[in-house]
């Protein structure tokens, strides 16, 4: 088989040629000759290659400056007649290198890994069926359809085409949409073949049928994704400012360091080697070490909880952003409703009918005053039902009575064909005799869509939907077969109907049509929206329902506890959106509806000023979302977008966080967006916004646990600096070094992933200013927490030191009793770090209410520190390099007790905090 290379080859070279060498048809391939074609030519995708190799990101993490730090610190050490202290640093910063490539590489394989539950569908021709594969699947000479706001999913020799632009600009970086068409026109530079669309590209307007010429590796696209690795993005504003923390407190470490290895020379007389040696400790102490690889992991522990909750997000970037968000500017359509529609009523000006029957099955179930009506209908209603079959572009495969009908393209088409089912039209029969002969496809901007029919020397003009829009292009109105003039009577009943029907909530849908006599082609191709869409005939309107999604109830009401507004943008009508946001509590009946027309005459005051209340925005254009988007902006608000069409882009870009909808959104919008939602659901946006609020809190709680043990660790080496040496050092840098990296890590991991807080949707979202180290953290890590830390391992160490028969210092400096203060210090230390784990993981609410062992990683941590203390303490060669002694049972029991009160004082702060809060 050949497989054609996309270039002007297979532009030029006559298309009979080019099928043949492809050996297929127009009509596409075979599902055998497709699937061996599969396994010669593989699947249709890009392996990129791979830019940085995993050792060289391995070595990153040894060569920043923090590790840099550390390798010289431990060689100073070891200089300085220290080698114990020197291994300890170099081990502490290969631990932490280890550590953190390990924990980068997880988020990494956690992003990416999501972009695969994402797959893209194509609809492929094959056996003589129009079917939705998976884009991988696609092989040469396959023969698929594309449409607006479609991505090209291989590069392709065009067979038909209507109006189609593409955007090529990932290819070209040309940003103005390319025309395509059959024929064949070289264009100007690369890729700018007119009857060739390009994998990597997309469709903005237009529909086409085309030939697949090369797919994956063989496409130009992939020709050039060869050459570069698309790094998946793990740098997001926290992390930069993160960084920067971590460089500004090492430097603060380093001062400090040098303070008190002035103070030791200078003051207490050590010697300076010593005093060199006691201040690289300090300064080890101080380094966050792993702080920015464990934020950067739970960032994408976030991501992967978002997904699990349906809400695929793009970049770390978001998880941040959507703890902010204070607006949710939402479509209605299959957002805030199940997008299952069904017409319950049909509107002809002789008489209204109600659809009933819960089967798709051929009944002809459409009644008339509770009645059926024959098959046959009246001529009004089998006109209406005429149109919303032919000028229909959705097919629905019945799955037998019990099972959901299958759909492919859109639900309110789904609607009609169901309709005409019951009815028992014979869409394919009709087809036969009046065929399609052109499609002005529907476009959300005019909300129309036509199609033109040929029977014999007639052509039919079909035109369905919005009303608003398709009632001022009717001049006559069909009255029981007959057309005449409309009448602006005629017209207010219409609107009265269409008023009724959306006081409920309902969809209406308008049907038209036009006949025309044929003359020849050229009279068909100059069909166009200008002059086929006008002189209408109006016949009626179909009326559907589209129930609100079960879960909207709740999520709108935490939305609201939350102090985030939502705002309704719909293509839908003023009063369908109403009903629809009063129904599912979204706004109350004095809520504003602005229409799209509206609010192109609006100026940014009145708008501003509107924004403020409770408003709809109904019949509104895509493109008008990006006004409504970057008005909230400059008001100040961090703005959530729906979207799922192509001219939806703009808007998606342009909010901080645009979400696409994963099931009826257009790859285009898809790609715009920032956040993707596997099940199209509101209530999916709430959950990855309540995610996006426990992540960064949950980073509050780590940062406030690993900071406030600083504290206790500085405090015993100033007690000796300030006592001039006469209080011996309480804490050796040996042992500073075993709580940093040691016995702090695996509860601080823990921390990462405690469960939401109660609450977390019950307070205003978190100001776009505010800094992740915030200042209530450091003052509740160092004045608060470090504190009562740093009292209670003195206490332990007085203590120890009074059992030893304090203050005979000779005692004290001789091996044991001093070995054993020190060793208490430490271990009080532990077990205030203990408290701590624990005081940490709620900000307000009682740890026994949120359940005490209801987090397992903070209780492995801590069974492990404590088994690491006892490992220190009763191994004769750890004991001598940690300058350890073992403890005795009266230690332990006064270890014990430590955290107890520790905890029940926090418990007692924060029932304060509560209860201020509900006064
Ligand atoms: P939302 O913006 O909340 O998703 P929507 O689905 O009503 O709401 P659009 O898809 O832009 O928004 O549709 C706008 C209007 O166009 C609809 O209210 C309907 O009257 C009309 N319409 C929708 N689909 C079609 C179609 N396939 N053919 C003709 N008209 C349609």
């Amino acid at each position: 088989m050949i497989i054609m290379k996309s270039e002007n080859k297979a532009a030029t070279m006559p298309l009979t040629q080019l099928l043949s060498d492809l050996k297929t048809s127009d009509q596409g391939l075979s599902e055998d000759v497709a699937a061996a074609r599969l396994k010669t030519v593989g699947q249709n995708t890009i392996h990129r290659q791979k830019q940085q190799s995993q050792l060289l990101i391995f070595l990153k993490n040894f060569t920043s400056l923090m590790a840099i730090l550390l390798w010289v610190s431990g060689i100073i050490a070891m200089l300085s007649g220290s080698v114990e202290l020197g291994i300890a640093i170099w081990a502490v910063n290969i631990i932490n290198g280890v550590f953190s490539y390990w924990q980068e590489h997880r988020a990494a394989k956690a992003t990416d890994s999501l972009m695969a539950m994402l797959p893209t569908y194509t609809r492929v021709h094959r056996d003589g069926k129009v079917k939705q594969i998976n884009a991988l699947d696609l092989v040469p000479g396959d023969v698929f359809d594309l449409q607006a706001g479609n991505a090209v999913p291989a590069d392709a020799r065009l067979l038909e085409a209507t109006s189609v632009q593409v955007d090529q600009s990932a290819l070209t970086g040309e940003t103005v949409p390319e025309s395509k068409s059959v024929e064949f026109t070289p264009g100007e530079g690369k890729y700018a073949e007119s009857n060739i669309v390009y994998a990597g590209t997309a469709v903005g307007a237009g529909t086409a049928k085309a030939v697949v010429i090369a797919t994956g590796m063989a496409t130009e696209f992939g020709k050039i994704a060869s050459l570069t690795e698309k790094q998946s993005n793990l740098t997001s504003p926290l992390t930069l400012e993160l960084n920067r923390l971590t460089k500004q407190i090492s430097i603060i470490a380093m001062i400090i360091g040098l303070l008190f290895f002035l103070t030791a020379t200078f003051f207490v007389h050590y010697p300076v080697n010593q005093s060199f040696i006691f201040a690289l400790g300090m300064i080890v102490a101080f380094i966050p070490e792993g702080l920015l690889p464990t934020v950067t992991l739970s960032l994408a522990r976030g991501v992967q909880k978002m997904a699990k909750r349906h809400a695929l997000v793009k970049d770390l970037n978001s998880v941040e952003t959507l703890g902010e968000t204070t607006v949710i500017c939402s479509d209605k359509t299959g957002t805030l409703t199940q997008n299952q529609m069904t017409v319950n009523h049909i509107w002809v000006p002789t008489g209204e009918f109600t659809v009933s029957g819960q089967g798709f099955v051929n009944n002809g179930q459409v009644e008339k005053d509770g009645q059926p009506v024959s098959k046959v209908g009246t001529p009004d209603l089998n006109r209406l039902i005429s149109i919303a079959a032919l000028n229909n572009d959705t097919q629905v495969e019945n799955n037998g009575k019990l099972k959901k009908p299958k759909i492919l393209g859109t639900p309110t088409e789904a609607a009609l064909v169901i309709l005409c089912q019951k009815a028992g039209f014979d869409t394919a029969a009709h087809l036969k005799i009046m065929p399609r002969v052109k499609e002005l496809p529907f476009d959300s901007r005019r909300k129309m869509m036509t199609t033109v029919h040929r029977e014999g020397n007639q052509l039919d003009i079909y035109v369905k939907g919005a009303l608003s829009d398709l009632l001022g292009q009717c001049t006559q109105i069909q009255v029981n077969g007959i057309s005449r003039e409309i009448t602006a009577a005629d017209k207010e009943s219409i609107d009265a109907a269409n008023e009724k029907y959306a006081a409920q909530g309902l969809r209406s849908l308008a049907f038209a049509y036009r006949s025309i006599p044929f003359k020849n082609q050229t009279q068909v191709d100059g069909l166009e929206i200008a002059n086929a869409e006008k002189q209408l005939i109006f016949v009626g309107l179909t009326a559907m329902s589209d129930p609100p999604r079960p879960e909207i109830y709740g999520a709108v009401k935490k939305c609201h506890e939350a102090q985030i507004k939502i705002i309704m943008v719909t293509g839908d009508s003023q009063l369908t959106a109403k009903s629809i946001a009063m129904q599912i509590g979204l706004t109350s009946d004095k809520a504003r509806v602005i229409t799209g027309a509206e609010l192109d005459t609006l100026n940014d005051h009145d708008l501003k000023e509107a924004l403020q209340e409770e408003i709809i925005f109904a019949r509104v254009a895509p493109e008008q979302k990006y006004k409504i988007v970057s008005t909230l902006q400059s008001m100040g608000e961090v703005v959530a977008s729906t979207g799922d069409g192509v001219n939806d882009a703009p808007a998606l870009k342009k909010a901080n966080i645009g979400v696409a909808m994963g099931v009826t959104g257009t790859d285009v919008a898809k790609d715009a967006a920032n956040m993707i939602l596997t099940d199209d659901n509101f209530a999916s946006i709430v959950a990855a916004i309540e995610e996006g609020r426990v992540v960064y809190s949950n980073l509050q709680k780590f940062l406030l646990y690993i900071l406030n043990s600083n504290m206790p660790e500085a405090v015993p080496s100033a007690l000796f600096l300030f006592s001039r040496g006469l209080i011996p050092l309480p804490l050796t840098i040996m042992q500073i070094l075993t709580v940093d990296l040691g016995t702090d890590l695996l509860p601080a991991l823990g921390l990462g992933s405690e469960a939401a807080e109660p609450g977390v949707m019950q307070q205003p979202p978190r100001a776009k200013t505010a800094h992740l180290l915030s200042k209530r953290i450091l003052w509740k890590a160092f004045a608060w927490y470090g504190a009562i830390a740093s009292v209670i391992s003195t206490l332990a160490y007085f203590f120890a030191n009074l059992q030893a028969g304090w203050p005979n210092r000779a005692l004290l400096s001789s091996g044991v009793g001093y070995s054993r203060a020190t060793t208490m210090t430490l271990a009080a230390i532990i077990f205030c770090q203990i408290a701590a784990a624990l005081n940490c993981r709620t900000e307000e609410e009682s740890i026994f209410k949120v359940g005490i062992f209801s987090n397992h990683i903070i209780w492995v941590g801590i069974v492990v520190e404590v088994l690491l203390l006892m490992i220190l303490s009763y191994t004769p060669v750890l004991q001598s390099v940690f300058h350890m002694t073992p403890l005795l049972g009266q230690d332990w029991l006064f270890l014990c007790v430590i955290p107890i009160p520790i905890v029940l004082v926090e418990e007692g702060r924060k029932w304060v905090q509560r209860k201020r809060k509900r006064s």
